[in-house]
């Protein structure tokens, strides 16, 4: 089982993510903690990605896409991924497909976090305040919804007309939110689709 948890920046990806990991025998694939990890320990890569981040623009498809691959290749065994945060462009997600086809995988289900503007822009305020993320800065963020907005949601009828699109409320608590997945997960989806 192999799946994307989609939707817009501090929707509450890596939360759920996270708990699926410790869940279910899952591994998570997050490009933007692979690129923070990549600052952190200094590499070249790092140092070129570190302004664009912080702009809160989109690195470049080749450089994340790359970024995949390396971690599929290092998990072969895995019983299931979960892509949070990749893909963001229609690129990314072609070579997804690619990506997984070559391997005998594909993506099975598209989790789409639904949660207001608002409502996201209140979270990441407090988020800034709490860790001091440089792109969690009311300026950079407005730019990460941009790019949200312009690249990453013409993604939604790719995955809809595929069948493959399940839609929450990003709104309901932790828990909440963990369970409406799970349900779609179990193939119970009834109570948490919209
Ligand atoms: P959030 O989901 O809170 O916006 P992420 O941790 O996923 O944050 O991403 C932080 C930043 O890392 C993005 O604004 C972007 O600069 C870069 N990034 C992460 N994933 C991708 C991706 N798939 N394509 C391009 N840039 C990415």
């Amino acid at each position: 089982m192999n799946l994307i948890l989609f939707g817009p920046p501090a929707a509450g990806k890596g939360t759920q993510a996270k708990k699926l990991v410790s869940e279910r025998a899952f591994i998570q694939l997050s490009t933007g903690d692979m690129l923070r990890a990549a600052r952190t320990s200094g590499t070249e890569l790092g140092k070129r990605v570190a302004g664009i981040m912080d702009s809160g623009s989109l690195v470049s498809d080749e450089i994340v896409i790359a970024l995949i691959e390396e971690q599929l290749d290092r998990n072969p065994k895995a019983a299931g991924f979960i892509f949070d945060g990749f893909p963001r462009t229609i690129p990314q997600a072609e070579a997804l497909d690619a990506s997984l086809a070559k391997r005998g995988k594909k993506v099975d289900a598209v989790i789409r976090l639904k949660v207001d503007e608002a409502a996201l822009l209140d979270r990441v305020t407090k988020r800034f305040e709490a860790e001091g993320r440089a792109d969690d800065n009311p300026e950079a963020f407005k730019k990460r919804l941009l790019a949200y907005n312009a690249q990453t949601a013409p993604l939604l009828p790719k995955y809809r007309g595929e069948g493959k699109l399940s839609e929450i409320d990003g709104m309901a608590n932790v828990d909440a939110v963990a369970g409406a997945i799970s349900g779609i997960l179990d193939g119970s989806a009834k109570a948490g689709k919209k």
